[in-house]
């Protein structure tokens, strides 16, 4: 099987039940498919609320647009100073490649930036205009490469970018965001591994991983070949209605992402895509699952809950509060929480 593409192939397969293709026609008219083999192979056809259909093949609940819902629910575009950076922290800066993913998530908070029919990757020029501003700027500490997805560039290209970035000196640390290592794992071979990797630089990767299914035998090889190679991995998921939102499929996932050596890093509470209502739950929910982890599972095992707050405010966490101040005779305390809801004076004698 090759990658589908279309929705005529994902009937034909039986992703999808064709007296939906002309609906799911109007879908892929709008934001982007690809469904990679690795993936394919991982949906369980019987079910009709399978989590990994729910993320990778379209629906037509994606027609569905909330009037709360953006076309850039983070607001990169307003702090894209040259094309393919965005500069929102001062410390670091996104440094978007390529808008083509191995596979178009049907969630993802950029869809309407992401696909084939999107502009092309960054020209070479464009890609030295990037350079430059981060080489004029001795601020930026870190370089993000985001997405699309920076993986399905070749080893060739990727070596080049990291080359000229492990040059600047102030850059200290380069991060890539990817979905490769599950979405194409064979992709990640040893000379892809070695060229992102920079001398003398950390290359940390994080993975986007959501449930734990996702992480196949063959994923868990790829991530294992860059853990092996000395980088530094971590996971980004996103927390999805039907994917991850009962206490068991969020602890297995923690739990699957840490014996890979994959250490949580960011839950993100799902952004306003358009057409994403059907795969959003609300901040409660997630605050009770955060909970659930809390104290039941190794302290490895927690992620941050955030929010990127919409219009380009940035990210925020948004888990439980564990902690409140109170007053009593004259002096102050705060009240603490523990992981059995039992709450605590701190210091204890004031
Ligand atoms: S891989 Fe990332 S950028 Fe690409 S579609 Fe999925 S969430 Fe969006």
């Amino acid at each position: 099987m090759t990658t589908l593409r279309t929705p005529a192939q994902l009937c034909d397969h039986g992703l999808a039940p064709p007296q939906n293709r002309a609906a799911l026609e109007s879908v892929a008219a709008r934001y982007a498919v690809a469904l990679p083999p690795a993936l394919a192979a991982l949906i369980d056809r019987n079910d009709p609320h399978d989590p990994m259909a729910r993320q990778f093949v379209p629906s037509q609940a994606e027609l569905d647009h909330q009037p709360q819902e953006l076309n850039d629910p983070i607001g990169d575009d307003a702090y894209s100073p040259v094309a393919g950076i965005v500069h929102r922290y001062p410390d670091r800066v996104l440094l978007k490649l390529t808008p083509i993913c191995a596979v178009y998530c049907r969630f993802c908070f950029r869809r309407e930036m992401v696909g084939p029919d999107k502009a092309n990757a960054l020209s070479p020029a464009a890609l030295a205009a990037a350079l430059d501003y981060i080489r004029a700027h001795a601020e930026i500490w870190e370089v993000i490469l985001t997405g699309g997805d920076p993986l399905v560039l070749s080893a060739r290209r990727l070596r080049a970018v990291m080359k000229a970035l492990g040059e600047i000196e102030h850059v200290k640390v380069v991060r890539i965001h990817t979905r490769v290592p599950i979405a194409d794992p064979a992709r990640m071979t040893p000379e892809l591994v070695r060229a992102i990797k920079i001398k003398g630089k950390p290359t940390y990767v994080a993975v986007h991983v959501n449930h734990a299914r996702e992480l196949s035998p063959q994923a868990r090889d790829a991530c294992a070949r860059m853990a092996d190679a000395g980088l530094p991995l971590l996971a980004q998921s996103v927390l999805l209605a039907g994917v991850n939102d009962s206490p068991q499929a969020m602890a297995d996932l923690m739990r699957a992402l840490v014996e890979c050596r994959i250490k949580p890093y960011y839950l993100h509470h799902a952004d306003l895509a358009p057409g994403t209502g059907h795969l959003r739950t609300d901040i409660a929910t997630g605050q009770a699952l955060m909970r659930g982890l809390r104290g039941r599972l190794s302290g490895l095992c927690q992620p941050t809950y955030v929010l990127d707050i919409p219009s380009g405010h940035g990210k925020s966490p948004i888990g439980p509060n564990y902690i409140e101040h109170a007053a009593k005779n004259g002096g102050e305390h705060v009240v603490v929480e523990d992981f059995n809801g039992r709450r605590h004076q701190y210091p204890p004698n004031t």
